[in-house]
């Protein structure tokens, strides 16, 4: 999910199905009872890496009104410019790559030598699930002996991937899909101005608001239909497996997988609901396999994979002609 999708101004007032996170999120701060390490637990699409936007601004504001971030102050323009010294924002270098120890690392040093200005220190993590052993076991350091006024958000869509040994050290909070009713109206909201018909393409982005504002925005929907259209064609053998694995060379991997997922799910709830196939529950299992294989490893020959998957993919549904 690309940040330039919401404005920074947005970070300030959390999305609205956060609301409930959020007052006790609040009260926590009052209390002087918040955790030192939050793991948000989310699909992404709902908006996890802007939630813990939203609580950077909310301790980082110097002048704080009515548990909302002002927008205006040195703590809330500095994060907006990206140059707070007190904030520290670690991703993989590369989209859907691991996180390494060395940045780790880096971060350890980097927050225990910054001048705090008596406020907070805020980490975030993103995704959590991305970093691999190395990278996991260093950061527990800073975990067994957290520093004061030190706040670590940890972001994951993956929980299960992430090391015991970090979650069980982490306050959990599960943050679930919105309503359609929620997520319709916030939406409507954004497209102000788009002949887009908000109700699909929620539906094509399984309930999930900001992938279907990314969809809105973007050209992930056209992207995507065109792909549905090609599994389609293979599940009639209107297309060739091995045709279909070369046009898809220009998706980009990790997209891919996960648009076939998503369709595979809808298909299995949906259309074949009626006609149960435990060749597709197997097809899943293959396809977050190969999820999996395309965030550890450097070097996958992409071609090959797709063909393995769509040879496999058509096959399910000959047996059916
Ligand atoms: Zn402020």
């Amino acid at each position: 999910m690309s940040e330039t999708t919401i404005n920074l101004k947005d970070y300030l007032l959390p999305l609205p199905w956060h609301g409930e996170f959020w007052q006790s999120f609040n009260d926590r701060i009052d209390s002087q009872r918040l955790p030192h390490a939050i793991m948000l637990n989310a699909l992404e699409g709902v908006g996890a890496e802007s939630l813990a936007y939203s609580m950077a601004y909310r301790l980082l504001c110097t002048n704080v009104q009515s548990g909302v971030a002002c927008g205006r102050c040195s703590g809330c323009l500095t994060l907006a410019a990206g140059t707070h010294p007190d904030f520290f924002y670690v991703a993989p270098e590369e989209k859907g790559k691991q996180i390494l120890v060395k940045q780790i690392r880096k971060l350890c040093e980097s927050v225990v030598k910054t001048s705090q200005q008596g406020g907070w220190k805020v980490v975030v993590i993103n995704p959590a699930d991305s970093m691999n052993r190395n990278a996991a076991n260093a950061l527990l350091k800073s975990l067994e002996e957290p520093e004061a006024n030190t706040i670590l958000i940890l972001i994951s869509n993956r929980l299960s991937v992430v090391p015991t040994t970090i979650r069980s050290r982490c306050q959990i909070e599960s943050l679930s899909v919105p309503s359609k009713e929620i997520a319709s109206q916030w939406l409507s909201g954004k497209a102000e101005g788009k002949q887009v018909n908000i109700d699909e393409v929620l539906e094509i982005a399984n309930g999930l608001p900001l992938l279907a504002l990314d969809y809105i925005q973007g050209d992930g929907l056209e992207n995507r239909q065109q792909v549905e259209a090609l599994l389609d064609a293979m599940r009639h053998a209107n297309e060739t497996p091995l045709l279909v694995a070369q046009a898809c060379q220009k998706y980009p991997p990790d997209d891919l997988i996960d648009w076939i997922l998503s369709y595979v799910h809808r298909l299995i709830v949906g259309e074949l609901q009626n006609k149960p196939n435990p060749a597709l529950f197997l097809f899943l299992d293959k396809l977050i396999q190969a999820r999996a294989w395309l965030l550890s490893s450097a070097n996958i020959n992409t071609q090959l994979l797709w063909e393995e998957l769509f040879i496999e993919w058509a096959q399910i549904f000959q047996s059916q002609r």
